[in-house]
């Protein structure tokens, strides 16, 4: 099959990732699927994984983990998905579903967590194979491959800070950062009846988020939020945000940072800044969070601005993304 891999990781303006003709096409093995991908998101993550910010876990990898596509090969003992049924696949390809966390319901924070496009082969090629447990049906979903796909990263993972930030309708809740995540994110609050704050300095993002309502746009990182707020979702993957972010949290309130990077961080006033506040961080994603997002999303329409690229145009959407150059909120590659 046709795949772009990364052998070695550099600066994504190196162009790292290699377009191959004859990568091996993955068969599924008994409890798994095969999905022949449709449309593939490109990742901030998949950004910090080719060009070092996070460890090579394979090497050749096929990074990409907003997979949108059909079921084309079910293997042995497979019934919860047939050839020709819609499928997704997340950033959790597996975990080990015996230890505490697995069994209470936080699979995201398993120790054997195995992550698709970084610990085993993902997105950014026709076929991937999953176990039918992980893979996410979408039939019933009214989107088209091109908006499932990148819900499938943000989409979850913002479903899952969303429900760490623990607000509900009437809530003010700020979101430091307005990316696909965020989007997202804001969707499901404005549903709820919650009142959403969005920092950002992109002028674009700005009329997105008050064509979707926003109570308030500013920038967080210069002034506080007008009134304080119950709790807020950081994605900057700069520490220097942390703080700025809690002074505009409530005591009593959530700061939530939704990224899987971060440069050092430092709290300077304890008590004016973090006393009485939580900070919790999302790490992974869990099935919960996704089932709940794959519901929301037959509810609320999650569309997104996006720019969508061909598959052999994939390097130049990563590029794009890292210049911070796309129309959009996010790439999506069309596979085939
Ligand atoms: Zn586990
Ligand atoms: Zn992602």
């Amino acid at each position: 099959m046709r795949a772009w891999i990364l052998r070695r990781q550099s600066r994504i303006e190196e162009r790292p990732l290699e377009l191959v003709d004859n990568y091996p096409t993955p068969e599924p093995g008994p409890g798994q699927v095969r999905i022949r991908i449709k449309a593939t998101g490109i990742c901030r993550t998949d950004l910090h994984i080719a060009e070092g910010d996070l460890p090579l876990h394979k090497s050749p990898l096929v990074p990409g983990h907003q997979i949108a596509g059909v079921v084309d090969e079910v293997g042995e003992g497979v019934t919860r998905f047939r050839p020709g049924d819609r499928a997704g696949l997340t950033w959790i390809y597996g975990a080990c579903g015996h230890c505490k966390m697995c069994v209470t319901g936080r699979e995201n924070h398993c120790p054997s967590i195995v992550r698709t496009g970084w610990d085993v082969d993902g997105g950014y090629a026709e076929y991937v194979v999953a176990d039918e447990g992980f893979a996410i049906p979408l039939d019933g979903v009214p989107l088209d491959f091109e908006d499932l796909a990148p819900m499938m990263c943000p989409g979850m993972t913002g479903y899952l800070a969303f429900e760490l930030a623990e607000v509900g309708p009437g809530d003010r809740l700020g979101l430091l950062g307005f990316g696909p995540t965020a989007y997202y994110v804001m969707k499901v609050a404005r549903s709820m009846g919650i009142d959403v704050y969005v920092s950002t300095r992109s002028r674009a993002h700005r009329e997105i988020a008050q064509s979707l309502g926003a109570k308030w746009v500013g920038n967080l990182l210069e002034e506080r939020s007008p009134e304080p707020l119950d709790a807020i979702i950081s994605f900057p993957a700069v520490g220097e945000s942390t703080e700025r972010a809690l002074m505009s949290v409530a005591p009593g309130g959530v700061l939530v940072l939704s990224q899987i990077f971060s440069t050092p961080m430092t709290i300077s006033d304890y008590n004016g800044n973090l006393w009485g506040r939580t900070i919790r961080t999302v790490q992974n994603v869990r099935r919960s969070s996704i089932y709940k997002m794959v519901e929301a999303a037959k509810r609320i329409d999650m569309s997104i601005p996006k720019d969508i690229f061909s598959f052999d145009e994939l390097q130049e959407a990563a590029v794009r993304s890292r210049r911070g150059e796309l129309q959009g909120l996010t790439a999506v590659v069309r596979v085939q």
